[in-house]
């Protein structure tokens, strides 16, 4: 069986990996950077000091012991103790992450966080259903609401928590906050960093199996005889497509709008000189154009500054 994957990253080496190791398929992956990994890579500074363009450990959570093994086949995994800082709001100091009800206790909004919560454990009723604004409002209180998953939410899924279901919250047991006190309940998770970086995990796992890189995915076409991958250097055929990009846009949105959105993210890498205004090294600059429902709403390229 023909087989194309589209994409490099994590999903797609792994769509490869196990399609070729359990079916036997004839596998190639068609990619458009030059190299594998996608969100999950390893970059390094001029100096040749390693960071992530993405997640920086791999956390193994509760329901993923398969992961460790899986990952140990090809990356020499050490086990790190990590901590992990966040700001609830750009004027705010940091504070650990998981945040514990100590370090809210100092925020300027420590007093209101507290008020609520207490309110929350005093009325002891099960969380509201109606929305996600409701469950999470009646979990946590408005203010933490506001602080930690308002914006967060707006930027993941592109829509206001109440126009989510319940359900969304309940995934995490945020009902537990009020009464253990912890805004996200700390996990038993262990932490690991792959000596010399993540990059080695993909080169391993496509080992052996054809990858084009350069090579942009326009449309993906089927008929009887199987399907037709559209790219910018001719046209594949196979009998079965693996899409780890967005599926919405290579469909041509043909099967009516998702209920979720879709991503388009373009990386620029920019040389991290100082900036000439600032005297400070600029990073990436990444543009997100977000098609939901089947409408596409690109957002303009903003650079950041480090
Ligand atoms: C800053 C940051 C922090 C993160 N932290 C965490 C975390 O702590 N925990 C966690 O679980 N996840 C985290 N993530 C998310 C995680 O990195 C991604 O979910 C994961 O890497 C996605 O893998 P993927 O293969 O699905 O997609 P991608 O990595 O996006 O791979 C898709 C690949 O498809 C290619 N492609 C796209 N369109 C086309 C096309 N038309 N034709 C050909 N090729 C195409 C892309 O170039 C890319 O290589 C983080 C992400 C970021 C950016």
């Amino acid at each position: 069986m023909k087989v194309l994957v589209i994409g490099a990253g994590f999903a797609g080496c792994c769509a490869a990996l196990l399609l070729r190791e359990s079916l036997s398929a004839d596998v190639s992956v068609l990619e458009r950077a030059k190299v594998p990994g996608g969100m999950l890579r390893t970059l390094h500074t001029a100096e040749g000091v390693p960071y992530e363009y993405g997640p920086r450990v791999v956390s193994v959570f509760r329901g993923t012991p398969d992961l460790l093994p899986f990952l140990r086949r090809y990356l020499d995994l050490q086990e790190r103790d990590i901590y992990q800082g966040t700001r609830l709001r750009p004027d705010y100091p940091v504070v650990p992450f998981p945040v514990d009800l100590e370090s809210l206790k100092r925020l300027p909004c420590g007093a209101t966080v507290e008020r609520e919560l207490a309110a929350i454990r005093e009325r002891g009723e099960p969380p509201g259903e109606r929305d996600l604004r409701d469950y999470l409002e009646s979990s946590v209180g408005p203010t933490l609401t506001e602080l930690a998953f308002e914006g967060f939410n707006r930027k993941f899924w592109g829509r206001r928590l109440e126009e989510m279901p319940a359900a969304w919250g309940k995934l995490r047991r945020l009902e537990r906050i009020a009464a253990t006190g912890a805004y996200r309940l700390p996990s038993e998770a262990s932490h690991y960093y792959p000596a010399g970086g993540f990059n080695p995990l993909f080169d391993r796992m496509l080992d052996g199996i054809d990858v084009r890189y350069g090579v942009t995915v326009e449309r993906i076409d089927a008929d009887v005889r199987g399907a037709s991958v559209l790219t910018d250097a001719g046209t594949f055929r196979a009998d079965l497509v693996v899409t780890t990009a967005p599926i919405d846009a290579l469909l041509g949105h043909r099967h009516g709008p998702l209920e979720w959105r879709g991503y388009r993210v373009e990386i620029d890498l920019v040389a991290p000189r100082p900036s000439r205004r600032s005297g400070r090294a600029r990073r990436h600059s990444v543009r997100v154009a977000s098609t939901r429902r089947g409408r596409r709403r690109p957002s303009a390229a903003r650079p950041t500054s480090a």
